[in-house]
């Protein structure tokens, strides 16, 4: 089977505040050699793979310049053979890239792009200290869709500091104004050691949390976008395929800084600091610091808690056909008391988490950890 490619550009113009994602600001000057290092690790991988999904995430790539990102995408295509209809992202900041970038993008074979909206209301913007402005996204996505790019998707954060419904439904009116292929909307998690974790500022309580999920939930769906992930949505067809990688399991390769892979039963994680990345390639030809490999244990129950995040859940031959036992076997008493309490349902070959229970499914998949 194809492989997902995944390469990690840790650069972003200043830090978010509440950004812990492994991502640098002001480090500018350690650009060309780490673009450098990610083409040798590249380079470093074996020959005769196929991919049909590449993406580029951060960070924020598109603040690469436009040689530094056709390197990248030189090296990748020397390296793997992508399939005619491989789905290349690049995610992109609003205020990093104008309609130049995007052509380049385009005539480099780039077919999607994820851009981070994240709020249709300055002030929300501000607060977390986004560069950009509603104005430099409407910029942003039209020069996007005049240089030809119709796979656009958007992220969204809702559960932000004082956010009101209102607030909220405003920023997914403005969202679906602009008819992206996809979107994305995520509850924004205060993460220790963030400035906004420091900042400490009044946060929706559970209930209303509760409810932004659901009005996104069913706007999105009044709207023609159809959830197919606890954050996710698309108009038919238009799902992130690389994602739908992870959620089901299937083997990916990850370069860069903090990238991971899933390869051959295996998980490995490179190192996160940019310095030590680079040194570590420069001298070695790998950052690889942590190999674990995956026991068909491990396997089954990622296949379980990844799987059934999906809208469309996990399917009883297909965990069989790769496992060679079948899920009744490992899991029937998990799956029987929630099937009991209808948190899980059966559907023909397919277990599912029911809609209403996908804002809480952690409290179910942990039960097949
Ligand atoms: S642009 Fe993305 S990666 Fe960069 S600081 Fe903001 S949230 Fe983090």
């Amino acid at each position: 089977m194809a492989l997902g490619i995944y390469i990690h550009i840790p650069f972003c113009k200043s830090k978010c505040l509440y950004c812990d994602f492994n991502s640098y600001a002001n480090q500018d000057g350690l650009k060309d050699r780490y673009v450098q290092a990610l083409c040798k690790e590249i380079q470093n991988f074996p020959d005769d793979c196929e991919a049909d999904t590449l993406y580029i995430g951060g960070g924020t790539p598109t603040i690469l310049s436009k040689e530094q990102l056709e390197k990248i995408l030189i090296q990748v295509k020397q390296k793997f053979t992508l399939t005619p209809d491989c789905e290349i992202t690049v995610e992109c900041n609003p205020a990093t890239m104008g309609e130049d970038g995007f052509r380049h993008l385009r005539q480099l074979g780039v077919n999607r792009l994820s851009i981070g909206l994240q709020s249709a209301n300055e002030k929300e913007l501000k607060a977390l200290g986004r560069i950009h402005t509603l104005s430099d996204f409407a910029r942003c996505f039209q020069e996007a869709k005049t240089v030809g790019f119709d796979n656009l998707s958007l992220d969204l954060m809702h559960g932000l500091p004082n956010q009101t419904m209102e607030d909220w439904m405003h920023t997914l009116e403005t969202a679906v104004a602009f008819q992206p292929a996809h979107i994305s909307c995520y509850g924004l998690k205060l993460e220790e050691g963030t400035p906004l974790f420091q900042q400490n500022p009044p946060m929706p309580d559970e209930d209303l949390a509760g409810d932004f999920y659901e009005a996104c939930v069913s706007f999105l769906k009044q709207h023609g976008y159809d959830q197919y992930e606890i954050s996710n949505f698309a108009k038919p067809g238009m799902e992130s395929r690389h994602n739908i990688k992870y959620w089901r399991c299937h083997e990916f390769a990850g370069f860069g800084a903090g990238a991971y892979s899933c390869l051959n039963h295996q998980r490995y994680s490179n190192g996160r600091d940019l310095s030590s990345y680079c040194q570590s390639i420069e001298q070695d030809g790998s950052a690889v610091e942590e190999r674990i490999p995956l026991t068909i244990d491990a396997e089954m129950s990622e296949f379980c808690f990844l799987g059934l995040r999906m809208v469309e859940g996990i399917s009883y031959t297909e965990f069989e056909e790769r496992f060679g036992v079948s899920l009744e076997n490992v899991y029937g008493e998990t799956i029987k008391k929630n099937l009991r309490r209808e948190t899980l349902l059966r559907l023909n070959d397919r277990l599912v988490i029911p809609s209403k229970y996908l804002y809480v499914s952690n409290s179910i998949l942990v039960d097949f950890v």
